[in-house]
């Protein structure tokens, strides 16, 4: 059998649960689609871009198959299966199976019925069950799609936040977190097999934990290890691991974060010293229409004291330039925001109108001109902070993670969406190497071995 993961990490850790069971139950994985009975388009339904692109990919390797292995049964999961699949099964009857977030855990047994199903002969099954339950845990078998030497560890699931321009609660259900034992235990594992950066991810990293106290926790409850398992505390956990590893944190909601929080990650040894926090906006009135449950003061304080609080951090955000309702005023406050707070990495993405959210039924939906304006000048914004954040590393000695011998990342550095350390002579792949930084490339670094 073979896989197309499209979307984000978390899917990606869905992929590695739907191999991991395929492979324990005998199947046998390829990389070529051509040469496998079974394809599971794993897709994305986040924004219309995204949905666009799983449908190309389920067309086009219906198409493929035609021509290259007639006899070739698709299943489709993920996202948008997840939410769309009565519509899709009417769409596109090509498809032999549709499954949901809920099934990638029964996967194995589910492939064997569709490869016993006799071809095109009935409409699509459509497995999806409605409300998304499931969570991995540590016994849970995968097959790993990264690197050896790095591995993404989804320590909850599902989003409890009401953000007005997201329908990622509607497809992944509430918010549900991993025991810390559990957690723990995979992580164990992984740093034994050669593991050197455990990525944490989930909807909401922040409030990991909160759903399990016995008092319920509010929306806006900063992490607060008196009342039951946290953040805090996973991370003292693994921290306490032996061995050489990173722990990185990726999507981290502010309304969370708590100086208990701070002060764990300054104390701890193995914590990298990166916070990936998305913000979304910064004027109150957008805040507020987007329902992000912050406000700007909340936001300025927690960057104060991140930075007072972590030395050497590097802020990772994202915004969103064009929601119903921006005007000039509040995009300029939003540039000003960029200007001034410095982000070492930032991402910009232009406000996508998302069937089902609250967001798509406002009014003042901003022109595609003027979306990709605003996208186009907090770009050029951040590609000159980003090249002076850069250059004022020249001479520094730092850290490094090697991803391939002549590119490394450092701890500054999350896989796949922020810059590299391009590298002027191999180095072992899968290790850490300390390098001097001897220029950089608008947003990479140049280096050398120190
Ligand atoms: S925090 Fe907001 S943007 Fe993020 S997944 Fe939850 S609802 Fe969506």
């Amino acid at each position: 059998m073979g896989i197309i993961s499209l979307g984000c990490a978390k899917n990606l850790v869905d992929s590695e649960i739907m191999l991991g069971g395929a492979a324990k139950a005998g199947f046998t994985l390829t990389k070529n689609s051509d040469d496998a009975d079974l394809l599971v388009i794993n897709t994305c339904g986040f924004i219309d871009a995204a949905k666009e692109e799983s449908i190309d990919t389920i067309l086009e390797m219906h198409e493929r198959r035609m021509t290259a292995r007639p006899n070739q049964k698709i299943i489709v999961a993920g996202c948008l299966s997840q939410r769309y699949s009565a519509q899709l099964r009417e769409e596109i009857p090509e498809v032999d199976a549709f499954i949901g977030l809920d099934q990638v855990s029964d996967f194995a047994r589910i492939a064997q019925e569709v490869l016993e199903k006799e071809p095109t002969s009935a409409a699509p099954l459509n497995l999806v069950t409605r409300r998304s339950r499931y969570i991995p845990d540590y016994s849970t078998p995968r097959f790993r799609l990264t690197p050896r030497h790095s591995a993404y560890v989804k320590i909850a699931e599902g989003c409890n936040h009401p953000c007005s321009f997201c329908v990622i609660p509607q497809m992944r259900g509430r918010h549900r977190s991993r025991t810390i034992a559990s957690v723990v235990a995979e992580a164990k594992q992984l740093i034994a097999n050669g593991t050197r950066e455990i990525n944490l991810i989930s909807q909401d990293t922040t409030y990991f934990g909160m759903d399990l106290w016995e008092e319920k926790a509010g929306p806006r409850q900063p992490v607060d290890s008196s009342r039951g398992p946290t953040l805090r505390r996973l991370l003292e956990e693994l921290d306490a691991i032996d061995g050489d590893f990173w722990i990185r944190m990726l999507y981290t909601h502010p309304a969370h974060w708590s100086d208990e929080l701070i002060h764990t990650i300054a104390q701890s040894r193995k914590v990298a010293r990166y916070v990936d926090i998305p913000l979304q906006h910064i004027h109150d009135d957008m805040l507020s229409a987007m329902r992000r449950e912050t406000s700007r003061s909340h936001i300025e304080g927690l960057i104060t004291r991140l930075r007072a609080g972590i030395p050497n951090l590097a802020i990772r955000t994202t915004f969103i330039t064009g929601f119903p309702g921006e005007t000039d005023e509040h995009f300029e406050s939003l540039l000003n925001f960029i200007e001034t707070t410095r982000f070492e990495r930032l991402g910009v993405f232009k406000y996508s109108q998302e069937e089902g959210s609250r967001a798509a039924k406002m009014d003042g939906q901003i022109p595609a001109t003027v979306k990709n304006k605003r996208h186009a000048r907090a770009m050029k914004l951040q590609q000159k902070i980003a090249r002076e954040i850069a250059d004022a590393r020249k001479g520094q000695t730092m850290r490094v993670l090697v991803e391939q011998p002549l590119i490394a990342r450092s701890e500054h550095d999350a896989p796949d969406v922020d810059c590299r350390v391009l590298l002027t002579s191999p180095l072992p792949a899968g290790e850490f190497a300390t390098v001097t930084i001897t220029g950089s490339q608008v947003y990479d670094l140049t280096a050398q071995l120190a």
